[in-house]
C-alpha cells in the first residue's frame, strides 16, 4: 500500500519530444556557420535528433562560439527531452560565455547541483509535494533565489535514468524541514514548462 506521503508524481519519465522541438533545434543551430547548421538540421531531419544535438554542442564548443545564458539553458532542456543531457550536459556547461551582465539564470555546475540539491531535500517536509524525490539543482534564476530542480527517485542501482518531475522552488535554505507549503515550489511534466516558470520571473 502506498503510504499517504507518496508524492503524487508522475511514473513514467516526462521526456516528450514536441514537434516545436524542430524550431528551438534550429535557433541554437542558428548560431553556427550557415554550412554547419545546414548539417545540423539535415541529421535532424532524417530522425538522428540525439546525433544532431550532440553535433551541435561539439561544433559549440570547438568553434568557441559564445553563448547567452539563456541559449545554454535552452540546449540544455532540449538535451534533456532527447534524454542526451547525461552525455552533453559538461560540454554545454564548458561552451564559452557571451559574459552578460544580466543572465536570466544559470546552469548550475555538477558538483554544485548536487550539493545544493541535497540542502534543498532536507527543507522539504512531510506533506510536501516534492517528499520523497531527490533533488538535483539545474538552473538558478538570475533575479532571484529560485532554482529549477530535476526530481529523481532513489532506486537501488541509484538514481532513476531520468528525471521524473522538474520543480521551479523558491528554497528557504533554512537546511531543516519546513511547513508542507514550504519551500514554495511548483511542479511540472516537462522541463520546458519549468523553464517557462523559471522566466516568468523576468517578466514580472
Ligand atoms: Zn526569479
Amino acid at each position: 500500500m502506498r503510504p499517504p506521503t507518496a508524492p503524487a508524481l508522475p511514473k513514467e519519465s516526462p521526456v516528450a519530444p514536441s514537434v516545436q522541438d524542430r524550431p528551438r533545434f534550429a535557433a541554437l543551430s542558428s548560431l553556427l556557420s550557415a554550412p554547419e547548421a545546414a548539417t545540423a538540421l539535415e541529421l535532424w531531419d532524417i530522425g538522428e535528433q540525439e546525433s544532431a544535438i550532440a553535433g551541435l554542442v561539439d561544433v559549440l564548443l570547438h568553434e568557441h562560439v559564445r553563448l547567452t545564458e539563456r541559449s545554454r539553458g535552452q540546449l540544455a532542456v532540449l538535451a534533456e527531452t532527447w534524454g542526451v543531457w547525461d552525455s552533453v550536459g559538461d560540454r554545454i556547461g564548458a561552451c564559452e560565455a557571451t559574459g552578460e551582465e544580466d543572465p536570466p539564470w544559470q546552469l548550475l555546475r555538477p558538483g554544485r547541483a548536487e550539493t545544493s540539491g541535497g540542502e534543498l531535500v532536507r527543507e522539504i517536509g512531510p506533506g510536501h509535494v516534492l517528499r520523497g524525490f531527490e533533488l538535483v539543482i539545474w538552473l538558478e534564476c538570475g533575479h532571484c533565489d529560485d532554482v529549477l530542480t530535476r526530481a529523481y527517485t532513489r532506486e537501488a542501482s541509484g538514481l532513476s535514468f531520468m528525471a521524473l518531475s522538474y520543480a521551479v522552488v523558491h528554497p528557504t535554505w533554512r537546511r531543516s524541514a519546513e511547513a508542507p507549503s514550504y519551500p514554495r515550489a511548483s511542479v511540472f511534466t516537462t522541463a520546458y514548462e519549468a523553464l517557462g516558470a523559471l522566466d516568468a520571473c523576468q517578466n514580472n
